[in-house]
């Protein structure tokens, strides 16, 4: 039973029923929908879609809705792909609507030429072309391609010096929103996040009542890795995002962030997605490169939740069969012997000392006795977060009436959400809890198992006790 976590993006390649069936036959865990591409109609149809199949496969599937945010963006081009061959001009026009070609595109940004200057390097997909700016007389700005390659529409545009002037949050960021609370999306992904103020205000705008996303800041800029602790704490969990990551600071320092910023999210029970280039080459090719591979496994050692893929899914010639790879390799990884939690590095960063001391504990006494499976049923999905974080070798189930609480465990390493029917009395709680186990085969007759509960009822926050019984 693999532990760690797939989330996969969707585009033209699997934007269809048969196409999202695909991926979650495969094995995907959350299904993300990026809003800086595609239409707000498409991507709600798409949830309610992978909603639809994931209740027939009797499986909880999270969708998690990727904010633009202040992402910076080339425009449309023609066809959706041109050449850029190097030592060629090109021009960054000033006019957002342009159809972009070979010699010219527009972006997102509104006066670019104010904000530039002659010899910046502007990188654009993830880093993969390079422009240099030649001249900013006028509105547009005139670069020579340094590194050519293929440009497709409203791809990223990395430029650290017009970075503080682009607005935080747009009106293509609110329609985005509207779309993820409309369709209960588990997860919001928040592009470009500087400081915690980023999460905050988006927080600010979710409803006071009823089901609220999880906010996951995608760590990309360089002042995301200055403030990373206080992001962390302001969010729901976190994702490594490799692609800007790696040039806004140089990209051989992402490999020692990655495992960082893991490591610090381990500690403070918060999700971690490790993103971009993961199996990159199965956009075109039926096997990844032995680099690829390593590198999925490496993130699995380095203790992520979840591995995510981007191109693979969205445009790949591959998509389901990339997602099968991927869980391979991972749950390959996760037999090393040395994957559990270091016992001398005790999670914990937050003030609930009690509830995560309960949680070591019961982690404790599954291990010496080899239960089936440890049992969470949670109001907030903390209690099963918390026990992750130990990365016991037994199932953790996160045990719930509230579709809204299962939903964000999609996410968590090791934790297998259940639905329950909901029940006032705190003991038959527990029974419903090792029922919904069985069902699940997670525990078998008289397999013993641990329960992690708050012993007045499980109500949030208020976990303190371990009992051990038998299935
Ligand atoms: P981000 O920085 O948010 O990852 P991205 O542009 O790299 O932005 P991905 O979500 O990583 O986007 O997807 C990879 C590529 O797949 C995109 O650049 C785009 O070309 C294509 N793509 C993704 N989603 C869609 C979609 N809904 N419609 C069309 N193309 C898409
Ligand atoms: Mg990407």
């Amino acid at each position: 039973m693999r532990r760690t976590k797939i989330v996969a993006t969707v585009g033209p390649a699997t934007s269809s029923p048969a196409g999202l069936r695909g991926l979650l036959e495969a094995g995907v865990d959350v299904v993300r929908l990026n809003a800086a591409h595609g239409d707000m109609a498409t991507h709600a149809a798409n949830a309610q879609e992978v909603r639809a199949a994931a209740r027939e496969i009797g499986r909880m599937v999270g969708v998690l809705v990727d904010l633009p945010g202040p992402k910076m963006r080339t425009g449309v081009v023609r066809d959706d792909a041109v050449e850029l061959q190097s030592g060629q001009p090109f021009v960054l026009a000033a006019d957002a609507a342009a159809v972009g070609d070979e010699h010219h595109v527009g972006t997102t940004v509104t006066g670019l030429s104010q904000w530039v200057r002659t010899g910046d390097d502007v990188f654009l997909a993830d880093g993969a072309i390079v422009l240099r700016v030649v001249s900013t007389d006028g509105a547009d700005v005139i670069t020579e391609v340094v590194r050519g390659g293929t440009l497709r529409t409203r791809k990223g545009m990395n430029l650290p010096r017009a970075e503080a002037h682009v607005e935080p949050f747009t009106e293509r960021d609110a329609a985005a929103l509207e779309m993820a609370l409309a369709i209960k999306a588990d997860f919001v992904g928040l592009s470009f996040v500087r400081e915690p103020g980023d999460v905050e205000r988006v927080r600010a705008m979710l409803p006071r009542r009823g089901a609220r996303p999880s906010l996951i800041p995608k760590i990309e800029t360089a002042s995301a890795l200055d403030n990373l602790a206080g992001i962390v704490s302001a969010a729901d969990g976190v994702m490594v995002a490799r692609g800007d990551l790696g040039i806004q600071v140089p990209a051989r320092r992402v490999p020692l962030l990655q495992k960082e910023i893991i490591r610090y999210c381990n500690m403070a029970g918060r999700p971690v997605i490790t993103a971009t280039q993961m199996m990159e080459s199965m956009t075109r090719a039926p096997l990844p490169t032995r680099a690829e591979v390593n590198d999925v496994a490496n993130a699995v050692l380095d203790g992520t939740d979840a591995l995510m893929l981007s191109e693979e899914t969205a445009v790949g010639l591959f998509p389901s069969d990339t997602v099968r790879m991927m869980a391979e390799v991972a749950e390959a990884a996760e037999a090393w012997p040395r994957l559990r939690h270091d016992p001398t590095a005790t999670p914990g960063l937050d003030a609930d000392q009690v509830a995560w001391a309960v949680a070591h504990a019961a982690v404790q006494a599954a291990e010496d006795l080899a239960v089936a499976a440890i049992l969470c049923p949670t109001r907030s999905g903390q209690t099963a977060r918390r026990v992750a974080a130990f990365r016991p070798s037994m199932p953790i189930a996160g045990i719930s009436p509230q579709p809204e609480v299962l939903g964000p465990l999609c996410l968590v390493w090791g934790v297998r959400p259940l639905a329950v029917p909901d029940t006032p009395d705190p003991d038959h709680q527990l029974r419903v809890a090792v029922q919904a186990a069985r069902a699940a085969g997670l525990a078998h007759d008289g397999d013993l198992v641990a329960l992690v509960f708050g012993a007045a009822g499980p109500r949030a926050g208020s976990t303190d006790s371990v009992r051990i019984v038998r299935a």
